[in-house]
């Protein structure tokens, strides 16, 4: 019987040597190994950008019931919640669950403020993305991840399988070694559903309030949170819990 690879055990990527040299680079057997070894511990956590569709559209072929969770913010454009009604229909024995946070968006006003997103985009965060997945997460050994290594300096030493300090968990990032070029032309070739968004200069796209359209696309994460210094919401950084 295999050992399955939990955060307790991880010691290095155990595919640090993978020949990438397949259309997915990699990312098709990263999938099927991981699907394969957490059976049904394993859950996607996907935003339904455009590397969501990549991954959906693989881990479909691996399992056709995979679970996968967004984080429902209740502040999503309505592009959004429609993209995820034409993935439901391409895909429809995929588990897909959206998981609000436990405030609404007026016990949160009146906890806080009407616009914390404004004042404290961490604090926001945090009740409406991190705390949501700690409890998708509390059930599950791994998740998954789109996370790719080009997006910034932050993301540039990211492995196929990594531990995951902030979750005490897996984390998968089979497209590690993908480019936003490499995104497109699979979208393209295999004719992928996306967000309408991003034909209208979105890059990224997120919440209302904390995404922007943007003057070029030479940075797939640019237009978010461009008020703030913030560039990620959190779930990929250790030490994110505010006070
Ligand atoms: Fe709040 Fe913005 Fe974070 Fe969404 S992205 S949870 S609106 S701070």
């Amino acid at each position: 019987m295999v050992e399955v690879l939990t955060y307790e055990k991880f010691d290095t990527d155990p595919f640090k040597d993978l020949d990438i040299n397949d259309e997915t680079k990699g990312a098709y057997q990263i999938i099927k190994w991981a699907y394969e070894h957490y059976g049904d511990s394993i859950v996607y956590s996907c935003s339904f950008g455009a590397e969501g569709m990549i991954l959906i559209d693989l881990i479909s072929k691996v399992k056709a019931d995979a679970k996968i969770v967004f984080l429902d913010t209740d502040l999503h454009f309505q592009e959004t919640y429609e993209l995820i009604d034409r993935v439901k229909e391409r895909y429809p024995s995929l588990n897909i669950e959206l998981k609000k946070p436990d405030l609404t968006l007026e016990q949160q006003a009146d906890q806080y403020e009407p616009a914390l997103w404004t004042s404290d985009p961490n604090q926001c965060c945090y009740i409406r993305k991190i705390k949501p997945l700690e409890e998708v997460l509390s059930g599950a050994t791994a998740w998954v991840s789109g996370l790719r290594r080009e997006q910034s300096l932050s993301r540039q030493d990211t492995d196929f399988i990594n531990k995951d300090e902030r979750f005490k968990s897996i984390k998968v990032c089979p497209l590690i070694h993908w480019t936003w070029d490499d995104v497109w032309n699979y979208i393209n070739k295999h004719d992928l559903t996306y967000n309408t968004l991003h034909d209208f200069q979105y890059p990224s796209i997120g919440c209302i309030p904390c995404t922007s359209q943007v003057t070029s696309n030479d940075d797939s994460r640019d237009g978010r949170w461009t008020n703030f210094n913030k560039t990620e919401c959190g779930l990929h950084t250790p030490n994110n819990k505010p006070k």
